[in-house]
């Protein structure tokens, strides 16, 4: 496993993936009832922005600090969240999905992360062990879905967030996360995927399409396909009612934030529209 999040914590394909990850969880919150998430690919929670890692590459230059200046509308809740994260105010250090989950959880509800890098996991199970509502688990994420879903509680996210190292990894995630929509087809589940290969979005859609639960696609782009990363998209299983018009508030503000509004585009569809 070559793959270290922390070379890459706040880069621009985040902005949209956390943004919406908050805006998930704020709607599951809505109801007193306990709600579950299982984070597949969870990282090591934190990330500190003046590292070696993060000074190497210069990513959250182009993302979350472009975009903490640009303070977009849309993305005040994310915002607050990120802020919040770095007791100095300072942008320094950077929440990771499983604490940006527990920064919006409730007593009642509950958290599991899975991480399989062996040095990573033992990082995120430090930053977690304080707290009742997380469990940490060394294992492959996508095993866990089978594992985990659906969970007791009936109510939740399954938050899918792998690395794309591995040349199979769409049709993994595509085949993984149908067959756990139809175990649990009511459960909401968000999965990220690179813009750089023309063929896996279609790879992850198709198997979505054919479980028939309303999907959601949307993806953010800084320019046209060119062999580099240009964007994220992600694939919303069940998503909250509010989220489509959320989305289409946030993409073009995120484009105007990187000044990408002439070179870039966002997309939103529907893999399985609504019945
Ligand atoms: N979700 C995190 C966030 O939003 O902050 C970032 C995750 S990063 C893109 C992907 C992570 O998945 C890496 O930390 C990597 O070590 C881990 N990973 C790779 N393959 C995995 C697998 N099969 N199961 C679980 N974790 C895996």
């Amino acid at each position: 496993m070559n793959y270290r999040h922390a070379y890459h914590a706040g880069n621009h394909t985040e902005m949209l993936k956390h943004a919406t990850l908050v805006a998930v969880l704020a709607h599951l919150g809505r109801k007193e009832k306990p709600f579950f998430v299982l984070d597949t690919h969870a990282g090591i929670g934190g990330y500190d922005l003046r590292s070696e890692e993060a000074g190497k590459t210069g990513e959250a230059e182009g993302g979350i600090l472009r975009v903490a200046r640009a303070d977009p509308p849309a993305a005040r809740d994310y915002l607050a969240l990120v802020r919040g994260f770095d007791p100095g105010g300072a942008l320094r250090f950077y929440p990771g999905s499983p604490e940006i989950v527990r920064r919006t959880m409730r007593p009642q509800d509950r958290l599991v992360a899975c991480e399989l890098h062996p040095a990573d996991v033992e990082i995120l199970r430090a930053a977690l062990r304080d707290d009742p509502r997380v469990a940490v688990h060394h294992r492959d994420g996508y095993e866990a879905i089978g594992a985990f879903v659906p969970p007791p509680e009936r109510r939740g996210l399954v938050f899918v967030d792998p690395p794309f190292e591995k040349r199979d990894e769409a049709d993994r995630l595509g085949r993984a996360l149908a067959k756990a929509v139809r175990k649990w087809p009511t459960g909401t589940y968000i999965a990220w995927y690179p813009l750089k290969d023309p063929d896996v979005p279609a790879r992850i859609a198709a198997p979505l399409a054919q479980t028939g639960v309303e999907t959601l696609r949307v993806e953010l782009a800084l320019r046209p396909l060119d062999g580099t990363l240009v964007g994220g998209g992600l694939a919303i299983v069940n998503p909250p009612y509010t989220l489509p018009d959320f989305l289409d508030a946030l993409g073009p503000q995120l484009l105007d934030a990187f000044g990408a509004r002439a070179t870039g585009a966002f997309r939103r569809d529907w893999i399985v529209p609504p019945a």
